[in-house]
């Protein structure tokens, strides 16, 4: 089998971790009380089949934290939904982990619940075995999914995972399940319009849709990984002047208050050193916000503070 040192950078620690780093790069604005249930939207949330990875991604901003709780049993996930059926509002629910194919049963012990909710339109199951555990993409699972109508999002970050892949995606998409991918820009890795396009040229030959860029978050021991959000821009306009939009994914930086596709939904308002103040779209009381990293601005839209990485 051909080795790639791509994919291994991925999952071997880097460098020396960088102390200014954080453990904890997300929290959902909204606190559940429910560990496995993390909710930063008003209209979807995220619920945590498991806590645990076939292989452990050093840039995961879940790294820290995950290895702390204690895996979710039937009873959370019983409590998860129950708080889901209790809030119109929620629409869409993201089921996540860790690696949540790991745990057929739960799953679909989970999807049968938020099933009976009318309310939750769009369940979706985000997924990084396709490459670290593809025999995890069983007949069972594709029919589970299908009889549900559950959209796939999966994690792909460089052309030379594609090669182990290929199969259990074309599985799925083969199957007339919606895929759609989600990539995080990494130094050294793919911080590369070429790099990039020859993994969404390949993804999209498999029916999958291109979805999201994600800027690499300020997590410890990934800072080697990490690039600045100027470079994420250079390598977006390389691939707006060189391909179809349609392998153009929107790229982001996920801030403490929630997702923002800079130059679209947000900007960047001014750069100190080595961190970034961004504008967001969002709109949140003062007390659910994050301290000492967050402004009000007169239209009540929130600006964040965040952490960028070095070119
Ligand atoms: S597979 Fe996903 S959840 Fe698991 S370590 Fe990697 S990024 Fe994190």
């Amino acid at each position: 089998m051909r080795k790639s040192p791509a994919v291994a950078r991925q999952f071997r620690p880097c460098g020396k971790p960088d102390s200014a780093g954080d453990e904890v790069t997300f929290q959902g604005i909204h606190k559940t009380g429910i560990p496995c249930l993390e909710r930063m939207y008003g209209d979807r949330v995220a619920v945590k089949l498991t806590n645990k990875c076939p292989a452990y991604c050093v840039f995961c901003f879940r790294r820290w934290t995950n290895a702390k709780l204690p895996e979710p049993a039937q009873k959370d996930l019983k409590r998860a939904a129950a708080y889901i059926k209790k809030d119109k509002r929620i629409t869409g629910v993201l089921i996540t982990g860790g690696e949540p194919l790991r745990e057929p049963e739960k799953l679909e012990y989970l999807i049968g619940l938020l099933g009976k909710i009318p309310h939750v339109t769009d369940i979706r199951v985000g997924t990084r075995a396709p490459l670290t555990a593809p025999k995890l993409v069983t007949a069972k699972l594709i029919a589970l999914l299908k009889k549900h109508g559950i959209e796939v999002g999966i994690h792909f970050n460089h052309p030379d995972e594609l090669v182990p892949a290929a199969q259990a995606i074309k599985k799925m998409t083969g199957a007339g399940i919606r895929v759609y991918s989600q990539s995080v820009l990494l130094k050294g890795i793919n911080d590369s319009g070429p790099v990039l396009e020859e993994l969404f040229r390949g993804l999209r030959s498999l029916g999958v849709e291109i979805y999201a860029l994600y800027h690499c978050d300020p997590v410890k021991g990934a800072m080697p990984l990490r690039t600045t959000i100027e470079k994420g821009l250079e390598i977006k306009k390389y691939l707006r002047a060189h391909s179809t939009g349609r392998i153009n994914p929107a790229y982001i930086v996920d801030t403490r208050v929630g997702k923002v596709e800079i130059g679209v939904d947000g900007t960047i308002e001014k750069r100190q050193g080595r961190f970034v103040w961004i504008r967001t779209p969002y709109q949140y009381p003062k007390s659910l916000l994050p301290g000492g990293i967050c402004r009000v601005n007169r239209d009540g839209t929130v600006s964040v503070k965040y952490r960028d990485g070095e070119k």
